[in-house]
């Protein structure tokens, strides 16, 4: 498939895959740079399919259990577009607890314009598959573009199927797909009638839209997740500070989408990480400029670093369409927490478990 809103370099296609020795090598020498955390997350998700590599995902499962001990978790984990998963990977993947996500964008017609080339009838087979899985197990992956701003209606397809649903806006300067002016209006709306479905599911005992929200990575669960916390943050993600992207070129990236620059370089297989360049990364992060007048700035988190300097440049900030959504996704999580806490008090003390659960995200 080609989804029109991947942000991989066709250049890296001239590298040669990684190999399994390669992948082991770096997982022991990031993890020998830390040696007092407790938990690594291997990510095999932002360099194309894993599954088509699946022999090696398996090795790579078998060799973070062997490395794993009572002090040190490594756990493998991966997004999939879900056309390649046989019964035996599946199986696999549950005895291992393996959780992983499926990439789905709403129903079969947008789904499929969205993936682009050879896309057509993967959505059956998408959900053919998933029928073979136990939910328990994995979370779905949408991406909002222009093309799917009914953001209930795609939930209400997917959701009955998965343990957590993340819906995050896209990264594109596609016209066709970005987030426009225009479209950002109809965008809140959905948004709003979102909360209505939450706070109406709420009232006759179900708990699950908010749930499926909270547990994973959705722009809106995680707004929540620091309201209902009184967390507040000073970086947008944890890019270059905990998270280490080896690429295909051989090189480590601050996050799977960074190799669009050596800015975002951090170090290589052959030298490990640079320290330097992390404490950079790390200035570049928290050096917020751009959010300094803003009043939701320490629980929005403040903009990705990769498309921070053109929007600078640019003296884009209150007309920012990802600025609006963050802004009007805050102050629903606020008006959220009022509600439930004044209404619903002990049904707001159980989300707030499940948000200390997933607090780490
Ligand atoms: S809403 Fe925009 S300006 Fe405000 S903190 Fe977030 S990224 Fe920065
Ligand atoms: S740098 Fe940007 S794209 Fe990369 S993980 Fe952070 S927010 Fe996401």
């Amino acid at each position: 498939m080609s989804c029109k809103y991947c942000f991989r370099k066709d250049e890296y296609e001239n590298y040669s895959n990684l190999t399994f020795e390669e992948m082991k090598s770096f997982i022991i020498d990031v993890s020998n740079e830390f040696p007092n955390k407790r938990y690594f997350e291997i990510d095999l998700t932002g360099a194309g399919e894993p599954l088509l590599r699946s022999n090696e995902v398996i090795e790579l499962i078998i060799f973070t259990e062997s490395i794993s001990t009572l002090e040190r978790t490594f756990k493998v984990t991966f997004c999939t577009n879900g056309t390649l998963l046989s019964r035996q990977l599946i199986n696999f993947f549950k005895e291992h607890d393996i959780y992983f996500g499926i990439s789905i964008d709403g129903d079969r017609k947008v789904h499929e314009k969205l993936r682009g080339k050879n896309s057509i009838n993967s959505y059956k087979l998408i959900k053919k598959n998933i029928r073979k899985i136990n939910s328990k197990y994995i979370g779905a992956s949408l991406t909002i573009t222009n093309k799917n701003l009914n953001i209930l209606k795609s939930f209400q397809s997917i959701c009955n199927k998965f343990d957590s649903v993340s819906m995050k806006p896209v990264r594109s300067d596609s016209n066709d797909l970005k987030i426009s002016q225009k479209s950002i209006k109809q965008l809140l709306k959905y948004y709003d009638q979102f909360f209505e479905n939450i706070l109406n599911q709420i009232k006759i005992g179900n708990s699950w839209v908010l749930l499926s929200i909270i547990r994973g990575e959705d722009i809106f669960g995680k707004f929540i997740r620091r309201i209902f916390l009184n967390q507040s943050v000073i970086a947008r993600c944890n890019g270059g500070i905990s998270k280490f992207f080896l690429d295909v070129d051989r090189n480590i990236y601050v996050c799977g989408a960074a190799n669009i620059s050596s800015t975002y370089k951090i170090g290589s297989l052959n030298k490990g990480l640079d320290f330097d360049r992390i404490h950079s990364s790390l200035n570049n992060q928290t050096n917020r400029i751009f959010c300094s007048k803003c009043w939701a700035k320490y629980i929005c988190g403040g903009i990705c670093m990769l498309i921070k300097d053109k929007y600078v440049l640019n003296d884009i900030v209150d007309n920012d369409t990802l600025c609006i959504l963050n802004k009007h996704l805050i102050n629903l999580s606020i008006s959220l927490r009022l509600i439930l806490e004044e209404r619903y008090p002990s049904v707001f003390k159980n989300f707030v478990k499940v948000c200390l659960d997933n607090y780490y995200r």
